[in-house]
């Protein structure tokens, strides 16, 4: 893959240079970077330094990988997953009951990947369109009779929308704004196609207190620029001229265990009487709070390194059961990798025969287990554990250990 590095030296939000770094994630690869063997050690792997900006605290990355070509190629797509296709049906239904009004709805997804949540507007006979740049579910997306432009959305590329889908009523970026390099430019963007007096903007990202709780460092990877609280959200959309009306639309239960959803609206829409005081940002406002969480992840790291010496030394024969982004970059972060973790287990067929990126663990079935002759299986993806546990029964009965990443870090 033939990717390159931007360096920034100031905040992506407020342009202050009073940024502080609060965690170094040594040699991370992209997370779905896996590899063929005759790939191994050709992969890109560059330390990935988190920042924290002095005068509005928002966290940020300060280096942007150059995404056009690495989306391009991208196939990721959640349509396959039960729980995805449920909360787009109910993400759209929620928001064209409550600010769909309009007449002839216009819809248009931000990083729209195959299309997924807007088949759902298009049930409910909106006009619908489309923005994504991987060549690949774009043409998905088409296939549903989505009229679908493959690109990256910035102010320069607002012009790819025909004018019979503006103003746009409802606009809707999942996982696509803490994406971008530069948020104020993307916000600008989205003020130019939607409609000023009715539109709204609902935009999901990763959410930064949920992180922190969880010590979910997965989360920390090169392809995302910005990690947002409800306040920093708050605040990078005020400097755009929109106003956040609610974090509520749908319930946690509804809703990925990290997200962060928000429908925002233009400042002089009818929607702004409705705006959300200004939200504190807390013990956010403090370099301190990120300091001893940067620390905090780094001692998770070091117990899980020491967990595997320990038990190689032991004469263990460890294996992973999870090669999905907290198995691939708990072994990059914590620098362990083949022979101590023998092999990496996964349900999903495509992966198999492939290796993890930097840490250079063989992907297998788990039907292959008695092959590599484990004896300590470490489950990665540990919200499945129950799952995992059941269909690893003869594993267990002849004598196995399965451990969670948690009972480690
Ligand atoms: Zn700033």
């Amino acid at each position: 893959m033939d990717i390159s590095i931007i360096k920034h030296d100031k905040c992506r939000l407020c342009g202050s240079k009073k940024v502080v770094r609060f965690l170094t994630l040594d040699g991370l690869p992209l997370t779905d970077n896996l590899l063929t063997k005759k790939e191994l050690g050709t992969e890109f792997i560059f330390p990935l330094d988190l920042y924290v900006c002095e005068e509005c605290f928002l966290v940020q990355t300060l280096h942007d990988v150059n995404v056009g070509e690495y989306y391009k190629d991208y196939l990721y797509s959640i349509s396959f997953s039960e729980f995805a296709r449920r909360f787009a049906e109910l993400l759209a239904k929620r928001l064209v009951e409550k600010y769909g009004s309009a007449v002839e709805l216009n819809v248009i997804d931000i990083g729209g990947g195959d299309g997924l949540q807007l088949e759902y507007f298009k049930k409910l006979g909106a006009n619908v369109f489309c923005i994504e740049p991987s060549e690949y579910l774009s043409k998905i997306s088409r296939g549903k009779g989505i009229d679908t432009a493959s690109c990256l959305f910035t102010f320069d590329t607002v012009q790819r929308i025909p004018e019979k889908y503006l103003p746009a009523n409802i606009v809707v970026s999942s996982y696509t704004f803490d994406h971008v390099s530069d948020p104020k430019d993307f916000l600008k963007a989205i003020r130019k196609i939607i409609d000023r007096e009715k539109g709204v903007v609902v935009i999901e990202v990763h959410d930064f207190e949920k992180i922190r709780n969880r010590r979910e460092y997965c989360l920390f990877q090169h392809e995302h620029t910005t990690y947002y609280t409800t306040a920093t959200l708050q605040n990078v959309l005020a400097s755009e001229h929109f106003v956040l009306l609610e974090t509520e639309i749908l319930t946690n239960q509804e809703k990925r265990g990290n997200s962060l959803l928000v429908v925002a609206a233009p400042e002089e829409s009818i929607w702004a009487r409705e705006a959300k005081n200004k939200i504190s940002l807390n013990e956010y406002c403090k370099t301190s709070t990120y300091e001893k969480f940067g620390i905090e992840i780094k001692e998770s790291l070091q117990k899980f390194r020491s967990y595997v010496e320990k038990r190689t030394n032991e004469g263990v024969v460890l294996a992973g059961f999870g090669a999905a982004g907290r198995g691939i970059l708990s072994l990059a972060a914590s620098e362990v990798s083949f022979p101590k973790i023998r092999c990496m287990f996964d349900n999903n067929r495509s992966i198999h025969s492939y290796y993890t990126p930097r840490s250079h663990v063989l992907i297998e079935s788990p039907e292959k287990i008695e092959d590599f002759g484990v004896n300590e299986i470490i489950v990665f993806s540990y919200g499945y554990f129950g799952e995992i546990k059941n269909s690893l029964k003869g594993f267990i009965e002849n004598g196995g250990k399965l451990t969670s990443l948690l009972e480690v870090i």
